[in-house]
């Protein structure tokens, strides 16, 4: 070896043990999770899986917060997100799936979430999910019955939904901070009827159409998480309701236990395309 060639082989070594040092480094920040500040974002999951959506529009129910950032995950085996929640990296599950098999290992970890603090996000068709675990409608406070079912004694009739209604939603609680300050607002969605209502939930909004049941969203607690439920959901014109829109990024900020009292003003067009949800996207279904 000649001693330019010397040289060039040291240069190229120190470079290497340059950038391998850079990529070690990053690595570990990522390895050891999102630095605890003030300012990182609410690390919000997205469970998705078991009933069709509006794929499109979906998204748009959560844009336009800078400190909410959405993980869409699609569950191929019903639930495995649940699977292992040793390393779980989000603030809040928003679950809109409506599957059905959760292993009793799933279960568990679910519950053991909840009594970690992570927040939940309950969203229309998945108060449908998980028919053969009771203790899921303790945790959100109802539950839409596929059939009729017998639980601890209590016939269920099958729940009722219908497509295309034209809803006014009426806020119940204006103190709440998920719907401090907001006023009544129309929106047409899908309603659902017949269901049961824990007595324990926290009514948050409401209507007097008939072709539903009244509550419309609640809060309650379990464990040591907050809960928020909603059965409406369904389609475009919710997720780009203005005041829908914004009760999703309170009930995010007020289960997170973080952020509670922020507002954003909804996105133009041009911010709409730069906020922050990553992760696949999901075939039909
Ligand atoms: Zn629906």
């Amino acid at each position: 070896m000649t001693g330019k060639r010397l040289a060039g082989a040291v240069f190229l070594a120190v470079a290497a043990g340059v950038v391998g040092l850079a990529w070690n480094s990053l690595r570990g920040s990522e390895a050891a999770g999102p630095v605890d500040s003030p300012t990182k974002p609410i690390r919000t999951v997205i469970v998705t899986g078991g009933h069709g959506f509006d794929q499109k529009a979906f998204p748009k129910l959560f844009e336009g917060h800078p400190d909410i950032v959405c993980e869409f995950k699609p569950q191929k085996d019903d639930s495995e997100i649940f699977e292992d929640v040793a390393d779980w990296p989000y603030d809040v599950v928003v679950l809109y799936n409506m599957t059905q098999k959760i292993s009793e290992k799933r279960r568990q970890n679910f519950l053991g979430l909840l009594d970690r603090g992570v927040g939940l996000v309950v969203l229309h068709h998945a108060v449908g999910a998980f028919q053969d675990w009771p203790e899921f409608e303790k945790i959100i406070g109802t539950r839409y019955y596929l059939k009729e079912m017998v639980v601890d004694g209590v016939t269920h009739p099958m729940c009722a939904y219908r497509e295309g209604v034209d809803f006014t939603i009426h806020v119940e609680d204006p103190e709440h901070p998920i719907t401090k300050g907001l006023a009544d607002f129309q929106v047409r969605d899908e309603g659902y009827r017949k269901l049961p209502h824990a007595q324990d939930n926290h009514l948050l909004l409401s209507t007097d159409n008939a072709v539903s049941d009244k509550q419309i969203a609640w809060v309650r607690t379990y464990k040591n998480a907050r809960v928020f439920c909603t059965v409406i959901g369904h389609g475009p014109q919710v997720f780009t309701s203005e005041p829908f829109r914004r009760i999703m990024a309170r009930a995010i900020r007020w289960t997170a236990k973080r952020n509670v009292g922020r507002d954003d003003a909804a996105p133009t067009e041009a911010a709409s395309g730069r906020t922050g949800h990553t992760g696949s996207s999901e075939t039909k279904g």
